[in-house]
């Protein structure tokens, strides 16, 4: 696949038209520069462009090529780190700071659905997040509490509720969330990049930002031209590359992947009667939607080995039917990789890192609410409207290891998997027990 195509998804089979936007050639002058035109790099853009600032994008590939263009497309509050992990190392107060910011997101991206009258983006709404093991008679008191401390909306679900929706005796209790909603992500990001280019700003394919310099402000430099500004906006994800050799060490590029079935006919709507988003609760759970009338849209899996699986369509088959059985023989159309970057604290890494050069990424697995958020919290800053951004400031720029920490995450994720795997096997276990 050359550099200039998008990979081959389901979304962008359904991709809709857009212009390929020429690279940069040449000497440009603007108030921001952005590196990475994923959704991190376009809000921040969109934000600055509606704040009256002059904004340039570099992107390497094509808009959103990278995890925004080829994600679940949930879009909802919190972050890859868990809520209750957030509180535990930063107080009550300061998660719950975090938590209203990455709310912000949410209502950020709905907005911009709305003001670029684009409501079909929108392609459900709420959100599920199933137990695959019986979380005890304490888990509705439990929720509800860590919902009121955190100022969240989400509530708790029966065992019956969820099967009364999801015909699998895999999920027990869930969480509801009423806030979340899902979205195309690629052609989110394609009417983002149409809306900076209607408000002034510009978007460049084709710009491997290669080179990042500081002298009375910044120069970001590409093969064929460069960029001067007085705020450069670090946007790279988990492939930043040469422009900024060590922030693009701090972040680990983690691999997951989705997978676009046949249209299924009745038999889908008999097991998922449900047009919201799915997840489970494990580290390594699937995540999945009903999308196009009959079509599983199904997410999974997650490895430090970035390469494709030979047989990942054949993975993603029997991830579906280990939860429903009953569709049987399944055709899948679509099936794709998606590299994620994460930083060893699996939080986002956003703020200021010297004057003026910023950064926003290292979002992980959980990144269309929270690139909005990291990407208003940047806007606020270059513009000098609040230093919200500070809220990131425990969660710094470290360096994630290399290889060596590329290893030790893989570890720590087997060792994830291997107790979600053995803590349901117990269960299972104890109910045969207790039927026998
Ligand atoms: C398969 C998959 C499923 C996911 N599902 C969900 C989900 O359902 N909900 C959710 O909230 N999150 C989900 N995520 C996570 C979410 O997609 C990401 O957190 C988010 O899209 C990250 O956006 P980004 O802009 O930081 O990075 P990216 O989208 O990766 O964008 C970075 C861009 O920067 C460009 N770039 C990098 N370096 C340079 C350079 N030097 N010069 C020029 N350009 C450069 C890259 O080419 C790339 O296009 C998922 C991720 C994956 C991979």
């Amino acid at each position: 696949m050359a550099d200039s195509d998008y990979p081959s998804t389901w979304y962008a089979a359904t991709r809709d038209s857009s212009p390929a936007r020429a690279a940069l050639i040449g000497r440009r002058e603007v108030d921001v520069a952005i590196v990475g035109a994923g959704f991190a790099g376009l809000h921040t853009a969109r934000l600055l462009a509606m704040a009256g600032r002059s904004v340039a994008v570099l992107e390497r590939r094509r808009i959103a090529w990278g995890a925004s263009g080829r994600n679940g497309g949930f879009v909802g509050a919190g972050y890859a780190e868990r809520s209750g992990a957030l509180i535990d190392r930063l107080g009550i107060d300061h998660a719950r700071r975090l938590y209203a910011q990455s709310q912000r997101g949410v209502a950020i991206v709905r907005q911009a659905i709305e003001t670029m009258a684009r409501p079909e983006l929108r392609m459900g709404s709420r959100k599920l997040t199933a137990s695959r093991t019986d979380q005890g008679a304490g888990f509705a008191e439990r929720t509800r509490t860590v919902a009121e401390r955190l100022g969240a909306s989400f509530e708790p679900w029966t065992t019956e509720q969820v099967r009364a929706l999801l015909a699998t005796t895999r999920y027990h209790q869930a969480i509801h969330d009423p806030l979340s909603f899902h979205i195309h992500p690629l052609n989110f990001a394609l009417a983002l990049a149409a809306d900076i280019e209607r408000r002034g700003g510009a978007v460049f394919e084709q710009s491997d930002a290669i080179g990042l310099e500081r002298g009375s402000g910044w120069r970001v430099r590409t093969a064929q031209g460069e960029i001067a500004a007085r705020h450069v906006v670090l946007a790279g994800n988990a492939d930043l590359g040469r422009v900024q050799p060590r922030i693009a060490h701090a972040v680990l590029p983690v691999a997951t992947y989705v997978a676009v079935t046949a249209k299924l006919g009745p038999k889908l709507a008999a097991a998922v009667r449900w047009s919201g988003a799915i997840s489970d609760t494990r580290r390594a759970g699937d995540y999945y939607r009903v999308v196009d009338g009959d079509r599983l849209l199904w997410g999974g899996r997650i490895t430090t080995d970035t390469r494709e699986p030979t047989r990942l369509r054949d993975m993603m088959r029997a991830d579906i039917l280990s939860v429903y059985p009953q569709l049987g023989d399944i055709g899948i159309e679509h099936a794709w990789p998606g590299i994620m970057g994460y930083a060893p604290h699996k939080m986002p890494q956003v703020g200021e890192i010297e004057p003026g050069l910023w950064i926003c990424s290292a979002f992980g697995g959980h990144g269309l609410a929270p690139t909005a958020a990291g990407a208003d919290a940047v806007a606020a800053g270059i513009t000098g409207e609040d230093d919200r951004w500070k809220l990131f400031l425990p969660f710094g720029t470290g360096w994630a290891g290399g290889a060596l920490g590329r290893l030790a995450t893989q570890l720590v994720y087997w060792k994830l998997q291997a107790a979600d795997w053995w803590d349901e096997k117990r269960q299972a276990k104890n109910a045969e027990t207790l039927r026998t």
